[in-house]
């Protein structure tokens, strides 16, 4: 199949690529590189069935594809915050320029949306069927409506222009090629720690997320692709719930780290309690994660002190 990844250099896009590439698919990665790294890439460049298109998805694409994985966006408190108006942008008119796409090709879309899209929770684990807890005025609701309103185009697009769509909501997930400056927590953690600096802990820490390794989320997602049964939307994540204090001390142990935790002010809107419940992804899907955060975290810790050896973060 010829298959469009949009965000394809990004963390989770670039490993998408990877695998849709080692199982004979080409591949078409469009990326504007705001938060996207070349290096992530690189090694698919010269590959024959790899294709780089250097585009923002906010601008209309031409192209014959069968599949699209609509990832473009960016997905890190201070990148999305970074130029709320263009995260916006991403998320209306470039996911209508991607529906556009697939309506135009018969393509089947698969938009990754996100368990943002539930708020700060007052149901907790977060099934489907809740319709979340969102401040429209808030710091986050660039990302949080965002996505909200990307999925009510695709339910539209779905029912009125028949498109063949899949939503996914993506909980918390981490692994190697994060980018390092992004602010997100496991990142942010790790590098403080190899850089024996402090870690940053928000609020007092006892906020909970629940953290699934890139590997298992990008098998998921292909599951979800390539099945017949239901568009979504449709929780992954790993349901291992822990406060965002214990995974400061993991961190540390795991590091070996002389970082010692200091506290900073909790941002706005910052989720109290996030875990997924994922009996429809097993259902549906016939799957579940498999990699426990020992065993990601030492992979992720191994790949950015490889990179910071190699002067590359
Ligand atoms: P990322 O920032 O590493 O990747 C996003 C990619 O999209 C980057 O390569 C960026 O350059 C590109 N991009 C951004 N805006 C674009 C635009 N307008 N046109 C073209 N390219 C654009 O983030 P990620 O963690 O890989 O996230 C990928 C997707 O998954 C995002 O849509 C995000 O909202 C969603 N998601 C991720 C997580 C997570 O924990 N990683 C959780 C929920 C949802
Ligand atoms: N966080 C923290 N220190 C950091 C970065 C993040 O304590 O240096 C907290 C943040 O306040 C939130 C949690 O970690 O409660 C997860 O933050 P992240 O930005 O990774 O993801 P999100 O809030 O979007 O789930």
């Amino acid at each position: 199949m010829k298959i469009l990844v949009t965000g394809g250099a990004g963390f989770l896009g670039s490993h998408l690529c990877d695998r849709l590439i080692e199982r004979g698919d080409s591949v078409v990665c469009v990326d504007n590189f705001f938060t996207g790294q070349r290096r992530n890439i690189a090694h698919l460049l010269d590959h024959p069935r790899f294709q780089l298109i250097e585009h923002d998805i906010i601008e209309p694409l031409t192209l014959d594809v069968d599949q699209i994985y609509n990832l473009a966006c960016p997905a890190s408190p201070i990148h999305y915050q970074h130029n709320p108006i263009r995260t916006v942008k991403a998320n209306t008119v470039g996911m209508i320029n991607m529906l556009g796409l697939a309506k135009r090709t018969g393509a089947r879309i698969l938009q990754a949306s996100t368990s943002e899209v539930y708020g700060d929770p007052d149901i907790h684990p977060q099934t489907e069927a809740y319709v979340g807890h969102v401040n429209c005025l808030g710091p986050r609701a660039c990302y949080d409506e965002g996505k909200r309103i990307a999925e009510t185009l695709c339910m539209d697009y779905h029912r009125h222009n028949k498109v063949d769509i899949r939503i996914v909501r993506i909980f918390n997930t981490y692994g190697p090629r994060m980018h390092p400056q992004d602010g997100r927590v496991v990142s942010n953690f790790i590098m403080q720690a190899l850089n024996n600096e402090d870690i940053t802990l928000y609020g007092d820490g006892s906020q909970t997320r629940s953290f699934c390794y890139v590997d298992d989320l990008i098998a998921a997602i292909i599951a979800m692709m390539d099945q017949t049964k239901t568009v979504g939307p449709i929780n992954i994540g790993n349901p291992d719930e822990m406060t965002i204090k214990e995974l400061a001390e993991k961190i540390i142990e795991i590091t070996g780290s002389k970082s010692t935790i200091v506290f900073r002010n909790l941002p706005a809107d910052d989720p109290k309690q996030r875990q997924p419940d994922i009996t429809l992804a097993k259902q549906a899907l016939n799957w579940q994660p498999t990699t426990n955060l020992q065993e990601g975290l030492k992979n992720t810790i191994d790949y950015f002190r490889k990179n910071k050896q190699n002067s590359l973060v």
